[in-house]
């Protein structure tokens, strides 16, 4: 069978990365901008498609997406978060912090719909690598170590003239191919699926009245159910709408919305009614966002199982390693999975320019990135910088007047800084600048 893949030209190794999401579309593109020719993104689903809801971007990823040229066509199309406010259940305010520029952050931080954000990256994956470089409808099946060092991977087509199955052997391969990774799998075998902790996540956009929802991120809830919702498009038309983005979590009452073997996979992503969680959030308002509201005003919402990834002792196998959720999905708390996949895009690229051996650039790579990052999921799993809204319920499950005397402004402060500085998300380190910027050669 002729494959997509087999007419590619061009000089340096060839890489071949699982999975067209924000991870394998941002390695694509810091491999062409770090000097490296031939490319290619292997897509399972049949096209690039404009799906799902809300990301908030955070300044390092930030950073490292404007050195790749892009930070003004994301902008375009996204909105600066400049505050983030955690409330009790009671519709107190816990606390309130600035973010992006209003911190002190060169970059801002951008809430941003998930579609917008996949259709820059893969424009500017078309348009500097060539059309061909991104292949949709092909689903990597299988990967396996040839004997001197390459991968062979397995593929199938699913759509189109080319259905069938084919293989491929490039120099290295990524694995960016998500939460469910069939490269993380072949590296791994036994690993089964990712846990579910018995949560519920509920999550879709809302298109509303700009005043209707402040301009500020909340993050509202108690040691039960919590809810997120953040504006993420400027007003526009006469009504002043706004997009928003909104993910919900509570654990799922027994027998209540999934079979059994769809428990113990913890795999379903579901269309379902808003009225099937509504009730629980009746009365949730915090300084005028009033969570029902919002989520009345919904396109569609969707029900997935809270999942992560056990942290990896290993990403890398010879000339084949992983990034983004592959490599370290994480619970969906402090707006760390896709930022940190986008960095992880640019460290990879920047390994692969320093070292001329690709298995030596692959365990470099390995080394800056998975420290921090098992520290991440560890963290998530503590509920990270969202542990203020436990905290709050319970020392005070009725509310509180003054919330330092609930939880004093130095250990509120504590709280977030230990938690920036797991990810290195803090000022000051992002301010530094990217780490990854590869020094091409000088022409003429
Ligand atoms: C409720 C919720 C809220 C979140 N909020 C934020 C946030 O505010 N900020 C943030 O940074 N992150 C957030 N995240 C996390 C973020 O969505 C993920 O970390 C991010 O999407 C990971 O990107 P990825 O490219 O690694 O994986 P994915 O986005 O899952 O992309 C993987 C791609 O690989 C393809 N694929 C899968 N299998 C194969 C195969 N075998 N062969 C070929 N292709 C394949 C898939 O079709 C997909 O296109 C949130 C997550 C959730 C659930």
């Amino acid at each position: 069978m002729s494959s997509p893949l087999s007419s590619l030209y061009g000089n340096g190794p060839h890489v071949v990365i699982a999975g067209g999401g924000v991870a394998g579309l941002t390695t694509a593109l810091s491999l062409h901008a770090a000097g490296f020719e031939r490319v290619t993104v292997v897509e399972a689903a049949p096209a690039i498609r404009p799906v799902g809801a809300g990301l908030n971007l955070m300044p390092n990823a930030v950073r490292e997406l404007d050195a790749l040229g892009l930070l003004d066509a994301l902008a375009a199309g996204a909105l600066p978060t400049r505050e983030l406010r955690y409330y009790h259940r009671s519709g107190g305010l816990i606390s309130r912090e600035p973010r992006g520029l209003g911190a002190g952050y060169r970059w801002p931080q951008l809430s941003v719909h998930r579609a917008h954000l996949q259709q820059v990256l893969a424009g500017a994956v078309r348009a500097r690598l060539g059309a061909a470089s991104l292949v949709t409808g092909v689903r990597v099946s299988g990967v396996e170590p040839l004997p001197d060092g390459r991968p062979r991977l397995r593929l199938e087509h699913r759509s189109g003239a080319a259905r069938g199955r084919a293989s491929l052997e490039p120099d290295v391969l990524v694995g960016a191919d998500g939460i469910r990774s069939a490269v993380r799998a072949a590296l791994h075998p036994g690993e089964g699926g990712p846990p579910w902790n018995g949560m519920l996540v509920w999550r879709g956009v809302s298109r509303m009245p700009a005043r209707a929802v402040g301009s500020f991120m909340v993050v509202a809830g108690d040691n039960r159910q919590k809810a997120v919702v953040y504006p993420m498009s400027r007003p526009t038309g006469p009504d002043r709408e706004v997009l928003v983005n909104w993910a919900l979590a509570r654990p799922a009452d027994p027998g209540c919305c999934a079979s059994g073997a769809e428990r113990s996979r913890g795999d379903w992503d579901r269309s379902v009614p808003v009225e099937t969680f509504l009730p629980f959030y009746e009365g949730w308002e915090f300084d005028g966002v009033s969570i029902p509201a919002v989520l009345r005003a919904a396109d569609s919402a969707h029900e997935y199982p809270m999942v992560d990834r056990e942290p990896l002792a290993r990403w890398t196998h010879g000339r084949t390693t992983l990034v983004g959720d592959a490599a370290h999905a994480m619970y969906p708390i402090g707006s760390n999975g896709a930022t940190q996949s986008i960095v992880d895009a640019r460290a990879l690229a920047h390994a692969l320019a320093l070292h001329g051996d690709p298995a030596e650039a692959l365990a470099a790579y390995e080394r800056d990135r998975r420290p921090a990052m098992t520290a991440l999921q560890h963290a998530n799993r503590r509920l990270g910088p969202e542990v203020v809204i436990n905290l709050a319920h319970e020392r005070a499950p009725h509310g509180f007047t003054d919330i330092h005397e609930v939880i004093p402004a130095e250990e509120l402060a504590a709280i977030a800084g230990r938690y920036a500085a797991t990810g290195a998300f803090d000022p000051a380190t992002v301010n530094q600048g990217s780490p990854y910027e590869v020094p091409l050669p000088a022409v003429g």
